[in-house]
């Protein structure tokens, strides 16, 4: 059995790595996708987590998989497509440590993952299971994700949803909109950005618009990520705000995928139902996954960059 297990892409990121001598920006290739990055989180603390996906097999998917296996990773869901590549995209980072994303799907191999693929035995014997919204952008993946994430629920494993806003990737904001909606219908933990709360809700406000989000898809917790200022969060009708870390960032890439990675592994260490859940507890669910996405925040790349568990309790300890 798995604490965690996870669906959704992984792809090779691109990360510029300073220039080459004539000037030209150099790329280093870091592995990427939200999903394996929360489970590389919740591997790197020593929880137990496995994979579904697809890659190519090429020197990529290759890199790729050896990555999640080194990462204590299980790889048993992670699908070798010889019918399509690796999914690629390149990061471009701005001046204060943020980034955008260009993607390289034509189609690529995450989006080609078939439900007849997706191992449910895998996802239903999980305590959670944790989904994005990037492996809903097109067929065959929405089918496979949307079966697994159904499948989970049938067995009342709780379910994580990050629906990352990466408007490049869909047809049209509409498109995006109403499947990420979809998606929120199976969630219980919701982690947005502020950007994405307004996408959604067309709230800016976060007592109000998380309000809207909690009730009317019945969720458990909402989880608002605010950059360095940390972290909203609504549990029933308690609601808070708990700040950053102030740390030298030099590469957001990944940070809301650490804090969720880091927020899950909270909870699996208290091996108690959600039920038993309280309002404090999740306020020190969040500090930590605060300090680990801060320290995050402070290399380059995502999963190369995940702290160790001494030092983001350190960290904290610094604090408290
Ligand atoms: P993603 O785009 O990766 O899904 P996101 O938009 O959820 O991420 P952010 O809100 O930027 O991510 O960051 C997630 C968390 O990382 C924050 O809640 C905070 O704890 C931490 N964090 C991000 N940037 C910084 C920073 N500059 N300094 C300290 N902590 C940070």
């Amino acid at each position: 059995m798995f604490d965690v297990v996870a669906l959704g892409e992984l792809l090779i990121d691109f990360t510029p790595a300073g220039k080459s001598a004539n000037g030209n920006t150099l790329f280093e290739t870091n592995p990427g996708g939200a999903p394996a990055n929360v489970l590389a989180t919740l591997a790197k603390f020593n929880a137990r987590t496995a994979f579904i996906g697809k890659v190519g097999t090429d020197q990529f998917g290759s890199f790729l998989g050896d990555t999640l296996q080194k990462g204590k990773i299980d790889t048993q869901g992670l699908v070798y497509s010889k019918d399509v590549n690796t999914t690629l995209a390149f990061v471009h980072l701005k001046e204060d440590g943020d980034r955008s994303f260009q993607f390289y799907r034509s189609p690529g191999a995450d989006i080609m993952l078939d439900e007849q693929e997706v191992d449910i035995a895998l996802v239903q014997n999980a305590k959670v299971f944790h989904f994005g919204s990037l492996s809903m952008t097109h067929e065959p993946a929405k089918t496979a994700t949307l079966k697994a994430v159904k499948a989970a629920q049938e067995k009342d494993v709780l379910v994580s949803y990050d629906p990352n806003l990466r408007p490049a990737l869909w047809g049209s904001l509409s498109h995006a909109k109403e499947t990420i909606i979809e998606g929120l219908q199976y969630a219980d933990i919701l982690k947005i950005s502020e950007e994405e709360l307004e996408f959604i809700t067309d709230i800016r406000n976060l007592e109000e618009g998380s309000q809207f989000l909690f009730e009317k898809f019945g969720l458990k917790v909402v989880l608002i990520t605010l950059g360095s200022k940390g972290c909203f969060y609504r549990f029933g009708k308690d609601t808070g705000h708990i700040n950053g870390f102030q740390v030298n960032a030099i590469d957001t890439t990944g940070a809301g995928d650490l804090f969720l990675g880091a927020f899950l592994y909270q909870f699996i260490k208290k091996e108690v139902s959600w039920d038993l859940v309280q309002a404090h507890d999740v306020e020190k669910m969040i500090l930590f996954a605060n300090a680990t996405a801060a320290l995050g925040t402070t290399k380059k790349g995502a999963i190369p960059a995940i702290p160790h568990l001494n030092d983001v309790n350190e960290l904290i300890d610094g604090r408290t």
